[in-house]
């Protein structure tokens, strides 16, 4: 098991937004969390990478409960959230953004570098010496999970990753998640069900803070009435 979320609850301020969500992912399994907007969906990822700590609850992670750690020390065993807002660092370099992403964990074999994902990723290569802020969104989310990738992460959180992009960006962000799969444990959001479907093998719905249902992608994908309640279809 690579992360098992055990009843959270989070809450902002006297708010209460998550109010008992449990989860689990297998390592190199790639999950879906839907859910309409509000729902908390990124609350649940940034509960799991400590950025809105919960109030209650366990998140463990490769075996060790890692609630109420700060988020920087979960970034550095191998968490990493890739938030809806993207945080491109203006003025500086496609190159150099992916810079300052890189983070080699002690004892681990690396497995990304700038050259690999200029390799993987030519666009990015292209864009290597442009200033991360005149990117287009698409641009700016694959250079977002690049940088993620450049601090070597076992568990991998994307927050609404097709968010307002192009066909052809979301078809890129597809292949990209395909790619990792099985190598890197990865826990995506979404509103709606259709890249989903074709992205992950499991998803949950949230509403309301709370998970209303749990399905492999198949079954979630003939089941017309559960979207149409839960979901923006
Ligand atoms: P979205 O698609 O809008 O990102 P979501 O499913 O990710 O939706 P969250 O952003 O996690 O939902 O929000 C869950 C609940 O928490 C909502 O009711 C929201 O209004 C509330 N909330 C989120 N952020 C804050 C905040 N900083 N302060 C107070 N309430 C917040």
């Amino acid at each position: 098991m690579m992360l098992e979320v055990q009843d959270i609850h989070t809450y902002y301020g006297e708010s209460h937004a998550l109010q008992g969500v449990s989860l689990r992912l297998d390592e190199g399994e790639t999950v879906c969390l839907l859910g309409r907007n509000g729902a908390g969906k990124s609350t649940t990822l940034r509960s799991i990478i400590g950025l809105t700590p919960p109030g209650r609850g366990r998140v463990v992670f490769a075996g060790r409960n890692i609630a109420g750690m700060p988020a920087y020390r979960i970034a550095r065993m191998g968490v990493s959230l890739v938030p809806e807002d993207r945080r491109i660092l203006p003025g500086l370099t496609v190159r150099e953004n992916l810079e300052v992403g890189q983070y080699r964990r002690p004892g681990l074999q690396p497995r990304w570098s700038i050259e690999r994902i200029f390799d993987e990723y030519p666009m990015l290569a292209e864009l290597a010496g442009q200033d991360g802020a005149t990117l287009s969104g698409g641009q700016q989310q694959m250079l977002a999970v690049a940088r993620s990738l450049m601090s070597e992460p076992q568990l991998l959180l994307l927050d609404e990753p097709n968010e307002g992009l192009a066909p052809v960006i979301v078809k890129q962000i597809g292949e990209l998640i395909d790619a990792l799969a099985g190598t890197t444990t990865i826990l995506f959001t979404d509103q709606s069900v259709r890249f989903a479907l074709r992205h992950a093998k499991r998803a949950y719905i949230l509403e309301k803070g709370r998970i209303v249902h749990e399905a492999d992608c198949g079954s979630l994908a003939r089941d017309a009435q559960t979207q149409r309640r839960y979901l923006s279809v």
